[in-house]
């Protein structure tokens, strides 16, 4: 039987007009009701707040934003594993599980994909940005009490770096670079050494990122515009065995093929510029293999549990903490990358 509850969500209407408004829910027995605790801010919810639209999804209705964010059980449906009050992290990921991706388990390529708080499809699938969110059983990962919501916040990025971490294969011994020491970045740098790197560089622009891809476990950092260090890296054909691309800028995609060893692998995670001039001819010579990483497939308990145990701390990438009441000033403080890093959102009240 259907039932109702009635909360506050940060609604996105459009193009800078974000509301704190009321919404209903309705849920069923074999629902998972979540009392949300805490979410972090990702670029996706910055575009659809300063823009309008992420990329191709635009917004059509008003839609609650978010799709980083942990809760507490508040309902479960019967027989299930779930207990009420314990702390769990979402998974926002809901593949159809019928199409011909799903069936190969690759259900990032999910045709029909539902992910929440994405304006992709209309009517468009609400975030996790709201005092109480409807999720499925199989989309809770219960975490440990003492770990705080802040920390598992980070869930779904550390998943998707996870996930780029096994697109490159391994990476034990290997020489990396990290382009881009935004908190995608950042989480891929933590992943790296995690699976066995034994040497992370991270490159970025910002010296404020530069600082925070240290304590996120760099063994150095680089500005791409330091020719000198440049030139040791394409020195010999290049030095990087892994390197991964998590900005986006042209002139990052192109600087890849000439840093990268022969034989070596790229991982082109940063959307960022497209279509961008790409090297074609020192790319082939080199043998080099170059690999997209979209999303995750089923790195989120991976996930869950590296932030548990502290093999991941993301802490140095939070840089600031906003009630959701002000979630307007939250969005805008994100989107200033001088002074924000992740931006988490906390629904306690
Ligand atoms: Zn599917």
């Amino acid at each position: 039987m259907n039932q109702k509850l009635i909360c506050k969500a940060c609604f996105a209407h459009g193009k800078q007009d974000i509301r704190i408004d009321d919404r209903e829910l309705t849920y069923t027995d074999d629902d998972v009701v979540i009392k949300i605790e805490a979410g972090g801010i990702c670029g996706s919810d910055i575009h659809y707040y300063q823009e309008g639209h992420a990329g191709l999804s635009v917004i059509k209705h008003p839609m609650v934003i978010g799709h980083e964010f942990v809760g507490r059980v508040d309902k479960i449906p019967k027989n299930s594993k779930l207990k009420i009050g314990q702390k769990v992290a979402i998974n926002p990921s809901r593949p159809c599980n019928q199409c011909q991706y799903c069936l190969e388990g690759k259900q990032n390529q999910c045709t029909n994909m539902r992910f929440m708080g994405s304006a992709q499809f209309n009517p468009h699938v609400h975030g996790g940005f709201s005092q109480y969110a409807i999720v499925s059983e199989q989309q809770c990962f219960p975490y440990d009490e003492t770990v705080p919501a802040q920390v598992m916040a980070f869930a779904e990025p550390t998943t998707v770096a996870i996930h780029a971490v096994n697109i490159a294969g391994s990476l034990v011994g290997k020489k990396v670079l990290v382009i881009g020491a935004g908190p995608i970045g950042c989480l891929i740098i933590a992943a790296a050494k995690a699976a066995g790197a034994v040497e992370v560089i991270a490159s970025d622009i910002n010296e404020r990122s530069q600082k925070i891809s240290l304590a996120m476990g760099a063994d150095h950092v680089v500005s791409p515009l330091n020719q000198e260090a440049l030139a040791t890296f394409t020195h010999n054909k290049g030095y990087f065995d892994v390197t991964f691309e998590a900005c986006g800028a042209a002139a990052a995609i192109e600087s890849t093929v000439h840093v990268t060893r022969a034989n070596g692998t790229i991982v082109q995670v940063g959307m960022g510029a497209s279509p961008v001039q790409y090297p074609v001819a020192q790319m082939l010579a080199k043998e080099i293999s170059w690999k997209g990483s979209f999303r995750f497939i089923n790195e989120f308990g991976i996930a869950v549990k590296w932030l548990e145990k502290g093999i991941i701390d993301p802490r140095p990438l939070i840089s600031s903490e906003f009630p959701y009441q002000q979630i307007e000033q939250a969005l805008i403080t994100a989107t200033d990358k001088n002074i924000s890093s992740k931006v988490i959102v906390t629904f306690f009240d």
